[in-house]
């Protein structure tokens, strides 16, 4: 990053600040010729062919070759080299950190994913993360200053301003994310919560979005989003659309925030498969065998899934009279592969609303492939670090 920061004071902070609009012009509309970069940047052909041998000379920008043609010589075209710079996309989980590594273009390079599971404390996911980073630095040979920016999507609640996130609710500690990176790789670390990352990276862009949007995913645990006018609703402490903490039985279950009856305290992952194995003395490992062995009849699966649909109708019921969306997007492995849980939802949740066009809207089921954190994070970091 360094050759393109952005320095403090005066004159050389307009000079870098031209470095990275021509940069960031270069990336977003190769190739381009110096000519087009004066017109769109409204710059002068000495500013423009200055910083252009800047970039040529360092190695990040280089140039097509000039043809003759029958009217002249065609202008030479400028590119960014793909490996002049890279992006780190990091999503954290509470059972997985997958790290990806992608080139200035977007272009995946490698994805690596290690389990987080024996990680409660602010040092050790510091440490994995640093860890993680370096294994990826030194398997390409790519050097620190090379890192444009870092994205990290985490679980949980994150702090923009301060750089860090709660990244386990029991512990209540608000880890330093950003300062620690900023010490280590010096470049700027941009931080998201993971949904709201999937779905910028996935539908802020996207115009057929209506109004409002909701999403909503369930997998170790139970959470969303709500997208209004294109943009993310956080609240004022960044607490909006946490679902998973939505009464759905008043003083029932125990819930990981130490309330009662919250639809967390019913229908995540691992408690749906406890139940199932519970039931059945089985092996289960996963909500997809559960919807498998309902879709074969086998009644304690059903049960199981019923159970959770009709708690999740509750939720929902909420989300849509509270908000009205005119889509909602669900993520998770019952979503996925119980089959017919569109019109099964709708049908509890018709007991419940007062009017059907609350759910009579656009019902989409996002499904695991699609998701890829990590390079939505990387996408995101990489869109905000260019001017
Ligand atoms: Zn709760």
């Amino acid at each position: 990053m360094r050759f393109l920061e952005v320095e403090k004071k005066g004159l050389a902070q307009i000079k870098s600040q031209n470095r990275i609009r021509i940069f960031s012009e270069i990336l977003r509309q190769q190739p381009i010729s110096r000519t087009q970069l004066e017109t769109v940047l409204s710059l002068s052909p000495s500013t423009v062919s200055r910083i252009v041998e800047q970039l040529l000379k360092a190695g990040i920008v280089k140039e097509s070759g000039t043809e003759p043609t029958a009217i002249g010589r065609k202008p030479i075209m400028l590119y960014i080299r793909e490996d002049a710079y890279y992006v780190i996309g990091i999503s954290i989980t509470k059972k997985r950190i997958v790290f990806g590594l992608m080139n200035v273009l977007g272009e995946v390079i490698e994805k690596v994913q290690w389990s987080t599971i024996a990680i409660s404390r602010s040092e050790e996911l510091l440490s994995t993360l640093e860890r993680g980073i370096n294994h990826l630095l030194l398997t390409y040979s790519i050097s620190p200053e090379q890192i444009l920016t870092i994205g990290i999507a985490a679980r949980g609640l994150i702090n923009k301003e301060t750089g860090s996130i709660l990244y386990a609710m029991e512990t209540k500690e608000w880890i330093p994310v950003r300062e620690h990176l900023n010490q280590l790789f010096d470049c700027p670390v941009y931080l998201e919560n993971n949904v709201a990352a999937d779905l910028k990276a996935q539908y802020m862009q996207d115009s057929v979005i209506e109004n409002a949007m909701v999403y909503l995913y369930m997998d170790e645990g139970i959470g969303g989003s709500i997208i209004y006018d294109g943009k993310i609703i956080d609240g004022q402490s960044n607490m909006a659309s946490r679902f998973g903490h939505l009464t759905v039985i008043p003083d029932g279950n125990l819930c990981s925030c130490g309330k009662r009856g919250h639809l967390e305290a019913y229908v995540t992952n691992s408690l749906l498969i406890e139940a199932y194995r519970q039931q059945t003395q089985s092996s289960c490992s996963s909500v997809k065998e559960i919807c498998f062995a309902a879709s074969q009849g086998e009644p304690s699966a059903n049960i199981i899934i019923d159970e959770a649909l009709r708690k999740l109708a509750f939720a929902i019921s909420q989300i849509l009279v509270n908000i009205n969306p005119g889509t909602l997007v669900l993520y998770g492995e019952l979503f996925e592969y119980y089959q017919g849980v569109i019109d099964a939802l709708k049908k509890e949740i018709d007991k419940l609303v007062f009017d059907e066009k609350l759910y009579q809207i656009k019902w989409i089921i996002r499904k695991e492939h699609q998701v890829q954190v990590e390079q939505s994070i990387a996408k995101l970091a990489l869109e905000w670090v260019l001017v």
